[in-house]
């Protein structure tokens, strides 16, 4: 079902007492000012999503790995598999982040493996795709989405791509103070939504919840979201101050 969602990504960021503050931080502030009809989910490291799920609302706020293993169990040390990330609390996951994708080697054969293990979990996968600065400067920034698409979730069976959402993320804007231009996003947000409606119909087309990401702030927020594809947001370095993520929240 089409949601506005706004998540945030506190990547390898805050020990665990840190991240308990925050988590806190954000729940009182969501709890007294966050627009009702907003999912709001907090993504964070592993070893703090039990204690998170223990601080927050769950009934209002979303708890998400940054990551899930590829395999579902078994002799791979370092490994935190899907159904370990669901017996925690959790209820999403986001997964082919652009960091994983380039630090981590990720490929479309993990991602798959990572999305059919998401789902037999019950996790709801926030798939992350978006393109690197010579892509969008060559103007080729719709064919090398729809690709990273057509490799992944396009495989899913309808039934399974309902159940995801997907973040828009250019890599030329993550954690660069640059953002995609209000018209950028929304250009390549209704691709997307076109491209799904051509695999899937404009049914599931309709109901799939495309989120932006990529130095999204509450200074720009309201523009963003006032498009009418852009669905609400994955949020790095601002979902670490809990004003900040409000204030984003709120731009709806
Ligand atoms: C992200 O990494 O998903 C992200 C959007 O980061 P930032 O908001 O810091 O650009």
């Amino acid at each position: 079902m089409r949601q506005k969602i706004v998540a945030g990504n506190w990547k390898c960021n805050t020990n665990l007492q840190e991240g308990i503050e925050l988590a806190k931080a954000v729940d009182t502030v969501v709890a007294s000012k966050g627009a009702d009809d907003v999912v709001v989910v907090l993504g964070t490291p592993f070893t703090h999503i039990t204690k998170v799920v223990e601080t927050v609302n769950t009934e209002r706020i979303g708890v998400a790995a940054q990551n899930c293993a590829a395999e579902a169990k078994g002799a791979y040390t370092g490994e935190v598999s899907a159904e370990m990330v669901k017996s925690t609390g959790a209820n999403y996951v986001i997964l082919g982040h652009s960091e994983r994708r380039e630090y981590y080697g990720e490929t479309s054969e993990t991602l798959n493996k990572k999305l059919a293990l998401a789902l037999e979990n019950k996790l709801t996968p926030i798939y992350c795709c978006g393109e690197a600065l010579d892509i969008r400067e060559a103007g080729t920034q719709n064919a090398f989405v729809k690709k990273q698409l057509d490799e992944t979730i396009f495989k899913l069976s309808s039934d399974d791509f309902k159940k995801i959402a997907i973040a828009y993320e250019p890599i030329w804007a993550i954690g660069t103070g640059v953002t995609a231009s209000s018209e950028q996003a929304q250009e390549i947000h209704a691709f997307i939504r076109g491209t799904i409606a051509e695999k899937f119909g404009n049914e599931i087309a309709e109901g799939t919840s495309i989120l932006y990401g990529g130095s999204c702030k509450p200074s720009n927020a309201k523009e963003l979201f006032a498009n009418k594809d852009v669905d609400g947001g994955l949020i790095g370095g601002a979902s670490m101050k809990a004003e900040d993520f409000i204030g984003i929240i709120n731009g709806f």
